[in-house]
């Protein structure tokens, strides 16, 4: 349907702002409960499959899969040495992109800084404003959180426990599974839930011989857990089976829909009910409020196209734009009524912001692999996940919490890890040999959620639609920094222990933000004095308000958030359709 034709007169059930995992599903959750809802997303709708070209050949490409000569991806460095907004010194690139943006594919998806500036402390902030959010290009790591996360005050002391115990979030991961699918294997880990599997991949041979090892150190290390469905899906016609056709790594989207994204997956089911009206190219500006009731009424939004400004209608507003958009606009919706921020009486929207940290690792060779004949390593949708060991049974002397690791092994298209120096024919063969052999893994830690660290708004600086920009006040603390510390040495030694040939251990911590995990700034809780949202993702003020996305996280945990924030907007939108009906809202 065409901006035009959507009806903005009409009083709507309910407002759903963003399209991302947690818009999805709030979409398919409350059209499938009879709710008419309208979808407001400030992107375009993009011809996704043109612009993922899963399985083109580099050397189809004009530019060899880079971007384009008029644009540039900010790299590591240039987080660190230069202040945003990211103007100044990028004149040459009249695109300018987050770390992620680097290729052909994303030059559309992902953002353009200039058009979306903030300010503050440096964050690799990667945003996509399109159709889907960010599910067009996730890495699809799908892990559960368990009590160890949701009650982790209980077992060191330190934050808030989550308002919510894993059985009450169980049957909804299990829902979350069966409707969109998922791989893995089962392990019975306390720490790290098991899902409904879907079939899952193989381990290839060194991450077989590292298994084995970690299992005499007591460390897990499986199949990783990716939300993509191997098996196919009969009730969705939009998406195919996984053939391991091994571009998720290549080019981070699917253009086949095996991995999960939102518009496949939940969105486009959702307008086949007959229920969902989508509107794209809409910013949200602020979420209106009746003077007289104090209730959210609607959202007044701005066409990102023609500029002109719109209020639409609704009885339940659901804020789902992403943690970081999510505190933005909740903290924009000023009024006499709310002149802190929409549903911040506590003053803790944008507060208790936290992530994950990265960047410690380690790259060897598997020597009984070196001069082996090529394998297809990448012939699926990931590698492996090493499973949390710190902080478990033992309590470790110089951090609280815990990390994991990602990794693979083998030989993909573009040769991995090789360390291999020289030129022509000897460089080749060099390259040949050894890039079955190798083996690498990153780790992702649990970020502290800490009050000192938040978002505000910048009073100067705004962005392309006159909207003010984000200012972030954002580090890592010493816990963070300790726990990198362990991160680099357990990396070398379980290596070590796997008898692999070391070729490269990483202590350097990326900048904040690079692990694209961002959570925490409207957190849930019982008490409307230190938090911002009830159980049910419901603000403690306004009662027909709801924030569905990983704002709601009371800590990081250190497993990926996605299919926590998919199970968790499944619960509240199951009661919010169940309140409504009651005429509680
Ligand atoms: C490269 C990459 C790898 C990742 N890997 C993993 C992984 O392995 N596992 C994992 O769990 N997670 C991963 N993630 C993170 C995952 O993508 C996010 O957790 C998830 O997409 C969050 O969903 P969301 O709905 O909150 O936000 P998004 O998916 O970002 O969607 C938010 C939507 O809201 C829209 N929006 C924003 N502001 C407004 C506004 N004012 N008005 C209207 N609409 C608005 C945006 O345009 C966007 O479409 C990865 C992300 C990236 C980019
Ligand atoms: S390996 Fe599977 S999930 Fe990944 S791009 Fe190919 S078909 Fe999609």
């Amino acid at each position: 349907m065409a901006e035009s034709e959507v009806n903005l007169s009409k009083n709507y059930d309910a407002i759903v702002i963003g399209s991302g995992a947690a818009g999805g599903m709030a979409a398919h959750v409350l059209t499938s409960h009879g709710l008419q809802v309208l979808m407001l997303e400030a992107g375009k709708k993009l011809p996704i499959e043109k612009e993922l070209r899963s399985m083109e050949w580099p050397y189809d490409n004009p530019y060899r899969g880079q971007l384009p000569p008029d644009s540039h991806s900010l790299s590591f460095n240039e987080y660190t040495i230069r202040n945003p907004p990211y103007g100044a010194g990028f004149e040459k690139a009249k695109h300018l992109k987050s770390y992620i943006g680097g290729t052909d594919y994303l030059k559309n998806i992902v953002v353009d800084e200039r058009e979306n500036p903030f300010t503050g402390t440096n964050y690799a902030w990667v945003r996509a404003r399109c159709l889907g959010g960010k599910t067009n290009i996730w890495g699809r790591l799908a892990l559960r959180l368990s009590d160890y996360d949701f009650k982790a005050k209980d077992r060191d002391g330190y934050g808030e426990n989550w308002p919510i115990s894993y059985s009450d979030i169980a049957p909804y991961y299990d829902k979350v599974d069966l409707y969109l699918g998922i791989t893995g294997v089962k392990e019975n880990l306390p720490y790290l839930p098991d899902s409904i599997f879907q079939r899952p991949t193989k381990l290839n041979c060194a991450e077989v011989t590292l298994k084995e090892s970690l299992s005499k150190m007591g460390r897990v290390l499986t199949q990783y857990r990716a939300g993509v469905t191997s098996d196919g899906l009969k009730h969705n016609k939009y998406r195919s089976r996984c053939y391991g056709r091994g571009a998720c790594e290549r080019k981070g989207g699917c253009d086949i829909h095996a991995a999960f994204d939102s518009p496949t997956g939940l969105i486009y089911p959702a307008m086949d009910t007959g229920n969902l009206t989508l509107r794209t190219n809409s910013v949200a500006r602020e979420i209106t409020v009746d003077p007289k009731t104090g209730k959210a009424s609607g959202v007044h939004f701005i066409d990102s196209q023609t500029m002109k400004d719109y209020t639409v209608h609704a009885k339940v507003v659901i804020v789902a734009a992403s943690t970081l958009e999510s505190a933005r606009l909740l903290l924009l919706s000023k009024s006499h009524l709310y002149p802190n921020g929409l549903a911040n009486s506590s003053g803790h929207v944008g507060h208790n912001f936290c992530e994950h940290i990265m960047g410690p690792g380690v790259a060897g060779r598997a020597k009984n692999l070196v001069g082996k004949p090529p394998t297809l390593d990448d012939g699926r949708p990931g590698g492996f996940y090493l499973t949390r060991f710190r902080n478990l049974a033992e309590k470790h002397p110089k951090f609280i919490r815990g990390y994991g690791f990602e990794g693979g092994s083998g030989s993909t298209m573009f040769p991995r890890g090789t360390d291999t120096h020289g030129f022509g024919a000897e460089f080749k063969e060099e390259v040949r040999k050894n890039q079955v052999a190798f083996v690498g893994m990153g780790a992702f830690g649990e970020v502290l959620a800490r009050y000192e660290n938040y978002v505000d708004l910048d009073p100067v600086v705004k962005d392309k639609w006159g909207i003010p920009a984000l200012r972030f006040h954002y580090k890592f603390g010493d816990n963070e920094h300790r726990m990198a510390e362990d991160m680099k040495e357990t990396a070398q030694e379980m290596f070590e222990a796997a008898g692999f040939e070391i070729v490269k251990v990483t202590s350097r911590v990326l900048t904040e933000g690079w692990s694209i995990h961002e959570l925490g700034t409207a957190r849930m809780g019982s008490d409307p004095k230190t938090s911002v949202l009830n159980q049910f993702q419901q603000s403690h003020d306004v009662k027909n308000l709801f924030v569905v996305d990983g704002s709601a996280f009371v800590n990081a945990s250190c497993q990926n958030p996605t299919w926590t924030i998919m199970s968790l907007c499944w619960r509240s939108c199951d009661y919010l359709a169940d309140e409504l009906k009651k005429g509680n809202l």
